[in-house]
């Protein structure tokens, strides 16, 4: 069976594109096809963001579901922090330390891959980072 892996969506993917308060469209980062189709090969990817539901959908259809086998959302489980138990993942990707802290606490850090989020000085100076840190963990 193939090990799960949990991408988080905003700023570790990219961010919607919003016109007026309507979301037009998602602006992805650099990479993120790519870096989606090679872990899509190894591992089954499933999207764990605590958006609503309503938010996920729309982003989902700027043409990122074809990725990702299960998506979850606030809708669905709403927590303060992602524990990766509670979507029986084998790791989880995202921008925000809080995670990975929390998990600390239980051990389970090595699991959680930290990045910069997308646009940050770090991301902006190295646009890359984020895929090779990936890369080094999964792949
Ligand atoms: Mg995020």
């Amino acid at each position: 069976m193939k090990k799960r892996v949990a991408f988080d969506l905003d700023e570790t993917l990219g961010r919607p594109l919003i016109e007026g308060n309507k979301i037009i469209g998602f602006s992805e980062r650099t990479g993120m096809r790519g870096i989606l189709e090679k872990v899509g090969k190894k591992y089954e990817i499933v999207i764990w963001t605590v958006s609503k539901r309503s938010y996920l959908d729309k982003i989902l259809k700027s043409g990122l579901d074809k990725y990702f086998q299960q998506t979850y959302s606030w809708d669905e489980i709403s927590c303060n922090w992602k524990d990766i138990r509670k979507i029986k993942a084998d790791y989880l990707i995202d921008d925000s330390p809080h995670h990975k802290q929390e998990a600390s606490k239980f051990a389970l850090e090595s699991f959680y891959i930290l990045v910069p989020s997308y646009g940050s000085i770090e991301d902006q100076n190295d646009p890359l980072l984020w895929v090779r840190l990936i890369h080094q963990v999964l792949l």
